[in-house]
């Protein structure tokens, strides 16, 4: 990884996977089960973007890892030529434990869950997520972690982070081992990039002593786990912030399922490089659409406002059924080159999924478009 520019704490940076050249901050739309809803990859690649994320979890349960390793690798069964990003499958899997004990059990070697399609039991062992992944045939994967709900007492998050560190060591040897026997070189067009995560809940002192125990095993990247918000609904701004200077600076820094145009851009500024998220394309296929707020069209938007620099309208709503103006006019997306907003909001009041299919184009352009004014406003 390179660091091509600075602007404080933000950065511009560029690393090779075995799928291409990435240039960071970017961002992922959650392709979770290898495709993202109503979308096809043209649509996704003429929105402007280049990276996705899969679900280790949901293709584990659909179609089944075997099937994709049959087809070829992920990037193969989709026909996507870009890189892509697998999480390592904890989190849901975690969550769904959390939630219902009786959907599996959590023990110092790993996870073993109940599938909520088939019933049938599967093991997640940090081994086995890694496996996983190589399977899968990623440009990034992520390591197995313990990620504790933000509401835990501080002593049972110190003790997943304990676990996340053990299980990070764990990988990292997996790793080792599958390269050797994939005959893979260390060259990061060739292998795929490996990232820890960094957990400790709202403590500062659990999230330094997670990155430094990680940064010593040594990832390509470190991810920021759990959530980013707190029991109140608040965003975490100390704790990522913080989070982001323990990370070794020559390294990626993820900040995981981040999120809204606010966040993404707050945390670019601590110096987050990598985003995350199924916000763009489940609020589009809602009928929400995102739109730059006309004042600072022109302007700096790492220097404005994070929380005012974009809106949001519902094209669902009744006022949208007899406007027959444009949706935007500083937006090129194949739904505002060609379509009024009576149009599209028809679509939806007659659940055609071709209004979902265009609402979500339109907010990938968005997100795309939001990263690369980033980008300009780093290198300015
Ligand atoms: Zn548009």
């Amino acid at each position: 990884m390179k660091i091509l520019s600075n602007r404080e704490k933000s950065r511009i940076t560029e690393f090779e996977t075995k799928n291409g050249v990435n240039t960071t901050p970017f961002f992922m739309p959650d392709a979770t089960r290898g495709f993202i809803k109503f979308l096809g990859n043209n649509d996704i690649l003429n929105s402007g973007i280049r990276q996705m994320v899969v679900n280790t979890y949901h293709l584990i349960l659909n179609p089944g890892v075997e099937i994709v390793k049959d087809g070829g690798g992920i990037n193969k069964f989709m026909n996507w030529k870009y890189p892509l990003l697998s999480d390592s499958g904890g989190y849901q899997v975690f969550s769904l434990i959390h939630k219902n004990s009786k959907m599996g059990s959590i023990t110092d070697d790993g996870a073993v869950f109940r599938s909520p399609v088939s019933g049938a039991k599967h093991n997640l062992t940090p081994e086995r997520a890694i496996q996983i992944q190589f399977d899968l045939g990623v440009d990034m994967m992520v390591c197995l972690d313990d990620p504790p709900p933000n509401h835990y007492t501080k002593k049972q998050i110190s003790g997943a982070v304990d676990r996340t560190i053990s299980w990070a060591k764990r990988c990292k040897d997996e790793y080792e081992r599958q390269l050797k026997k994939r005959g893979l070189s260390l060259d990061s067009s060739e292998r795929p990039l490996l990232f820890g995560v960094i957990q400790g809940g709202k403590h500062l002192d659990l999230r330094q002593k997670c990155a430094k125990g990680l940064a010593e095993i040594g990832f390509d990247g470190y991810g920021f786990g759990a959530r980013h918000i707190d029991e109140d609904g608040e965003f975490m701004e100390e704790v990522l912030e913080k989070t982001a200077s323990f990370i070794p600076d020559d390294s990626i820094k993820f900040a995981l399922g981040i999120g809204n145009p606010s966040d993404i851009v707050r945390c670019v500024k601590m110096g987050w490089d990598l985003f995350d998220c199924v916000i763009p394309t489940r609020e589009g296929r809602h009928g929400r659409l995102f739109f730059f707020d006309d004042e600072i069209k022109d302007q700096d938007i790492l220097s404005v406002d994070p929380s005012k620099f974009y809106f949001t309208e519902n094209i669902t709503l009744e006022k949208n059924k007899k406007d027959f103006s444009k949706i935007s006019d500083n937006c090129d997306c194949e739904l505002c080159k060609n379509h009024t907003k009576a149009y599209l909001n028809h679509l939806f009041r007659a659940k055609d999924p071709n209004g979902a299919r265009l609402a979500a184009i339109h907010n990938l352009h968005f997100y795309a478009k939001l990263m690369e004014r980033i980008r300009q406003s780093i290198d300015k």
